[in-house]
């Protein structure tokens, strides 16, 4: 399987423009949001009982797929409590030092936003135990028989994290998100719609509902991946120089190997390989990767679950097995 560059259908985010115009159309408000409804309801009394108790939200993960909207909740909750927000993301925290130095410069009341948690070094995990449940930082000076530890006072903080693999976590930290763990549900296809027409507006894209049909369709249920394919749908219409309608958007997404299902090549080699080599499978995690030239991270936590919501997959303890369905959809 290729490396793709940044900014494909596999990995939709990753140009700059795209990150900028992500940004643009990231929801600002609470009724932008669309979907997730349940999360939305407990975020809700969440944040109004803590706002009655004139104190900070208690900690909160997210978890589920890229794309589906963690981070945004993150900005929204902080919008909410009129508080600032202090983005990082587990591996941007290389020692102890930086997660220290982080939280003492949190203001009063600030959200710390923590993305892929599952990455964060176990030894600093540890400093964040305290951290959260009472809010204080151990420092141990010096080394040896003489060592001692030194406890400083940390602002009150909401620390939200968010998780492609809620699974990484170790318990005693899944433990410490005391204001609940949350997971983020695929959307249906008349919310991803509505997310279409959200961005279609604020981009200044014309396009016909028929269209808009055809994108959600193919868009993982995902809002990011959504938004992405609206872009070049929209580029390719303006570079043959038509409207953007059904046959438009079919010929866009074809062109980037983007199936009715909403299948990118990856997914489909995934299960071709299972098929093919494997009799169907089951095959285990680590010799699909192998066999794919993939992450095991990215089968996991990107392309499995899609694959697993469509019946195309399975997850068995043996390993992963292909549908009856996979084998018609690739045609085998
Ligand atoms: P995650 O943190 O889960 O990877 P993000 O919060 O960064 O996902 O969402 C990616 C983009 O998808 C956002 O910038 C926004 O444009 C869009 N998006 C996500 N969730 C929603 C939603 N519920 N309603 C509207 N747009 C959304």
């Amino acid at each position: 399987m290729s490396t793709l560059p940044a900014d494909t259908p596999e990995s939709p985010n990753d140009g700059v423009g795209d990150v900028f115009l992500d940004k643009t159309l990231r929801p600002n408000r609470w009724d932008e949001y669309v979907g997730q409804e349940r999360i939305k309801e407990n975020l809700s009394i969440l944040l109004r009982a803590a706002t009655e108790r004139q104190q900070p939200p208690e900690h909160i993960l997210f978890y589920g797929p890229p794309g589906l909207g963690k981070t945004t909740l993150a900005h929204l909750i902080a919008q909410e409590s009129g508080v600032q927000i202090r983005i990082t993301s587990g591996p941007a925290i290389e020692r102890v030092g930086d997660l220290a130095s982080i939280l003492t410069n949190l203001g009063e009341r600030d959200i710390l936003f923590i993305d892929e948690i599952h990455r964060l070094n176990k030894n600093i995990e540890e400093v964040l135990y305290p951290a959260m449940e009472s809010g204080v930082l151990d420092i141990i000076i010096g080394k040896g028989p003489s060592a001692r530890t030194i406890q400083l006072e940390l602002p009150a903080f909401t620390l939200i994290a968010a998780t492609t693999q809620v699974s990484g976590i170790s318990s005693p930290l899944r433990s410490r998100f005391s204001g609940g763990t949350f997971r983020l549900e695929y959307y249906s296809e008349d919310e991803i719609k509505t997310v279409l027409k959200r961005s279609a507006q604020i981009l200044g894209i014309q396009i016909d509902e028929e269209a808009l049909s055809e994108i959600a369709k193919r868009s993982r249920f995902t809002p990011r991946t959504a938004n992405f394919l609206l872009k070049r749908c929209r580029d390719f219409a303006q570079v043959h120089k038509n409207t953007l309608d059904k046959e438009t958007a079919q010929k866009a997404l074809a062109l980037l190997d983007v199936d009715e299902l909403g299948l990118n090549r990856n997914d489909r080699e995934i299960l071709q390989i299972i098929i093919e080599k494997f009799n169907g499978g089951p095959v285990g995690l680590k010799t699909l990767a192998a066999a794919t030239s993939e992450e095991q991270s990215t089968i996991e936590e990107v392309h499995e679950p899609y694959l697993i919501q469509l019946g195309l997959l399975e997850r068995t303890p043996r390993g992963r097995v292909a549908t009856k369905r996979a084998y018609e959809h690739l045609g085998l």
